[in-house]
């Protein structure tokens, strides 16, 4: 039987939920998962969708039920198990069939992919896919690295189930083999970012000021009605209301504060580092969780510096409200433009020509970090020049200039009563570094001259110089 249009193997969270949404769309699928179990709960919950799928028990069962040319996502742990997939499935499909990783694989692994099968195929396709259980269900944000005549196949299948912002599909290409997945690991990373600074504006309003869980739901609730409109700062306010069943108690105060992470934050962050791109907001966020994960150390430490309570922020008003939401949002656009440039050097040093307008238009919807500042992005990205770095884009200086005095009067705040604010201190230390015209690197190069001989350029003639201070 060659009926399906398209194969999926594994029916974890995503991939389950992006059958359904395909499917959804008038596809029929062909599915398969490791543990035959979780294929006959799936075929039990498909409901009205079940005539659409046809489950399979073995890949070459998978296989023989697609159409050919046969396109197949794998949507399973990234990782060695796409790499054991890829080697099951490569003496049982065509050259022209298409292989797509879905899930969030490192884009080294994909590169290494894409090489390793050559001209000789099958084709292959990295995909990231943004917007968790929910985007997989009813619209996700799509990534698409790979050929452009892999993609042409495709691309029907993948704007259709794509999230909508205006009826525009957020689903596109992006460019060859890594792209696809390297844009979605950047993605990850200003979604730390972004938590983590959300987490620490949270913790001043509630440690600093003293105010309930559920009045800060409220102020973030008014806030996505504003410039910070975000599916995060919506979430948050719907997770601040909520209350524990059993206790009775806010869900936050419940619940232990080390925050979990699978990888593609540290990705970004190390990936910055290779390519030389300060992302010091988005480091602080990864940071920020490892810290978290040191709890036992943090709850000693806590008693040794007597930590366990911090001074107070001072009078609480409507302006301490404005001033935090505007600390949020500077930080926030030093967040995405710290993203975007490390998405300008992988571009330039892996040969992607990234369209960075087209990855602002289809994170505004379906992915984590839609935001209303996306459009700003996009349009900072319609300027016959690229800006070398979004701050300095004229569609974002104004409302940076207008945002940053309170970034600082919030940091600082913080920083004097002892309370922890390490991305938005990282995000308020790059941009007053990025805005000035001379740092006090000359004294580094001073140091490194003084102990290394490493030379050092000077302001007023060109060439490689040594202090006057002799061997070091
Ligand atoms: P999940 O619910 O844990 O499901 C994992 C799937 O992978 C299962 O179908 C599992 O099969 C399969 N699998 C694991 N190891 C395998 C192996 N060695 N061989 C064959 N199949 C194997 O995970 P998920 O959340 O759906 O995530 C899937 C991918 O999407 C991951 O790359 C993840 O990073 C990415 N992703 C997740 C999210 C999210 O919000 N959850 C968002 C975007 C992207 P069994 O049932 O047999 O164990």
């Amino acid at each position: 039987m060659t009926d399906a249009d398209i194969g999926l193997i594994g029916l974890g969270v995503m991939g389950a939920n992006l059958a359904l949404n395909i499917a959804d769309k008038g596809h029929t699928v062909a599915v398969y998962n490791r543990t035959p179990e979780k294929t006959d709960s799936f075929m039990q919950q498909a409901g009205s969708l079940a005539d659409r799928f046809v489950p399979c028990r073995s890949l070459p069962d998978l296989v023989a039920a697609i159409r050919p040319p046969r396109p197949i996502i794998m949507m399973v742990k990234a990782g060695e198990a796409v790499d054991e997939q890829i080697d099951a499935l490569k003496p049982l499909v065509a050259a022209d069939d298409i292989l797509i990783d879905a899930g969030n694989a490192n884009f080294h692994d994909t590169r290494r992919r894409v090489d390793a099968l050559g001209t000789a195929g099958p084709r292959f396709l990295g995909v990231g896919v943004s917007g968790g259980a929910e985007g997989a269900r009813n619209g996700p944000s799509i990534m698409i690295g790979g050929t452009r005549e892999s993609y042409a196949r495709v691309e029907p299948i993948l704007s259709a189930i794509a999230a909508r912002y205006e009826d525009d599909p957020c689903s596109a290409y992006l460019g060859s083999d890594g792209a696809g997945h390297f844009v979605k690991t950047i993605h990850n990373g200003i979604e730390y970012a972004n938590m983590q600074m959300i987490a620490e504006i949270f913790g001043l309003l509630r440690n600093g000021y003293g105010r309930s869980p559920k009045d800060i739901g409220h102020i973030f609730d008014r806030w996505n009605g504003g410039m910070l409109k975000s599916y995060l700062i919506e979430i948050t306010g719907k997770v601040l209301a909520a209350d524990d069943p059993d206790t009775g108690q806010p869900v936050v105060d419940i619940i232990l504060d080390r925050a979990g992470q699978k990888g593609t934050g540290r990705w970004t962050a190390i990936e910055a580092q290779a390519l030389g791109v300060p992302a010091t907001t988005i480091e602080a966020a990864v940071s920020a969780r490892a810290l978290s994960a040191l709890k036992q150390e943090r709850v000693a430490a806590a008693e040794i510096y007597d930590a366990r309570h911090f001074d107070g922020l001072g009078d609480y008003g409507v302006e301490t409200v404005k001033a935090l939401e505007k600390a949020l949002h500077a930080a926030t656009i030093i967040a995405y433009a710290q993203g975007f440039a490390a998405l300008s050097a992988a571009s330039d040093e892996n040969g992607w020509d990234l369209p960075y307008r087209d990855i602002a238009r289809i994170w505004r919807a379906g992915c984590i970090i839609r935001s209303a500042f996306l459009d700003v992005i996009m349009r900072a990205y319609e300027d016959a020049s690229t800006p070398s770095n979004l701050l300095v884009a004229p569609a974002v200086v104004e409302t940076l200039t207008e945002a940053a005095p309170a970034l600082r009067t919030v940091v600082a705040g913080a920083v004097a009563a002892g309370m922890p604010v390490p991305a938005l201190g990282a995000a308020l230390g790059y941009f007053e570094t990025y805005r000035s015209a001379r740092t006090t690197a000359y004294l580094l190069q001073a140091q490194r001259d003084y102990f290394g001989e490493h030379g050092f350029e000077r302001t007023d003639r060109p060439g490689d110089f040594h202090g006057p201070w002799g061997p070091g």
